[in-house]
């Protein structure tokens, strides 16, 4: 099926006869596939007697050659058309013992997730689903506000393609105003102390405009910028503004990046509730820590939140 998108993916009309011979399946074949990419992808296809078959917009798909040929990702890429998340392929990887660093990306995740098991919703070819493995030596220090290290690199990877108001929330969401436009995922397997893989998964709302499955405000670069983007530019950039801030991370600990952070936080100084499980805790943002904790004043006192389980609302006397 995906041939056949391969094959379509110009946006000029193709006939029947031709795919078929392409292929080497008979025309009946092809118009079965056809309606399966309909069906499962989510695609248009018009449909016009005497000339064809024709995408109702060219795609333009991930392409490793191109990738490299920017010059900029220095990681290894594996390209997938469909899995289930492009971070369950970089832990199986691992699993596999494939050397790090690289770089796993999918056109379409099954099952992409959030934190705690909520779901990422990755159309097919729409998007960038990006997940990158790397293995950590040398103990906590490498670990402390990764999350808002890689949060810091994709929003300039945005800004520095055109989404001049891409910003922050603690601890790693970027988003637009208030509307979410890239979700991360960190996951580790080892001993942080010691010797461990991470795996930082990214998705970037890159070309999608419209769904009905995300349960709260969102955006993508596409309507932010009001043109189409393509997702190859945007690994090489985002794989170079990765490899810059890791570096300066590796180097200096998250001491070195704290200040931009915060410049970058659109929450600073604003009334929020900080939620754990059932939990709430009403304050006010002051910024974050040497570690990347966020520091919040709470009854006129500074205090100091760190974990994978918090989340942030905004209060609506914010
Ligand atoms: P938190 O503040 O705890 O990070 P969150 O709701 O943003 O909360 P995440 O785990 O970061 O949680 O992301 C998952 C959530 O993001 C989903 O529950 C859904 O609301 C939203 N979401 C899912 N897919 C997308 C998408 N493609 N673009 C924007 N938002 C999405």
């Amino acid at each position: 099926m995906l041939t056949l998108l391969k094959l379509l993916k110009d946006g000029r009309f193709h006939s029947g006869q031709a795919l078929g011979v392409a292929l080497g399946i008979s025309r009946s074949a092809v118009w079965k596939q056809l309606q399966h990419l309909e069906a499962e992808l989510g695609l248009s296809v018009h449909k016009v007697r005497g000339r064809g078959y024709q995408l109702a917009k060219p795609l333009l798909l991930l392409d490793a050659a191109e990738i490299s040929a920017g010059g900029l990702c220095e990681w290894p890429v594996h390209i997938f058309d469909s899995i289930d998340s492009t971070n369950a392929e970089a832990l199986r990887s691992i699993e596999r013992g494939v050397e790090a660093p690289f770089m796993v990306l999918a056109e379409r995740q099954i099952a992409g997730r959030g934190r705690r098991g909520r779901k990422w919703v990755s159309p097919f070819a729409d998007n960038l689903y990006c997940s990158v493995v790397l293995r950590i030596e040398g103990g906590m220090r490498q670990i402390e506000g990764l999350s808002l290290v890689v949060g810091l690199a994709v929003m300039h990877a945005l800004r520095d393609m055109g989404v001049s108001k891409a910003g922050l929330k603690w601890p790693n969401d970027v988003l637009v105003g208030e509307k979410k436009i890239a979700g991360i995922l960190l996951e580790l397997v080892g001993d942080p102390a010691d010797v461990c893989h991470v795996v930082l998964g990214v998705g970037v709302n890159v070309n999608m405009q419209s769904t009905d499955e995300v349960d709260q405000q969102w955006t993508s670069m596409c309507l932010e910028a009001r043109r189409d983007f393509d997702r190859n530019e945007l690994v090489v950039r985002l794989g170079a503004k990765l490899q810059q801030y890791l570096r300066l991370h590796h180097a200096s600990g998250f001491t070195a990046i704290q200040l931009e952070w915060e410049q970058y936080h659109l929450w600073q100084g604003r009334a929020v509730s900080l939620i754990a499980g059932v939990n709430q805790i009403d304050g006010v943002v002051m910024g974050v820590d040497r570690q990347g904790a966020l520091r919040l004043k709470v009854d006129g006192v500074e205090k100091i939140f760190s974990g994978g389980e918090l989340s942030l609302r905004l209060r609506d006397d914010s």
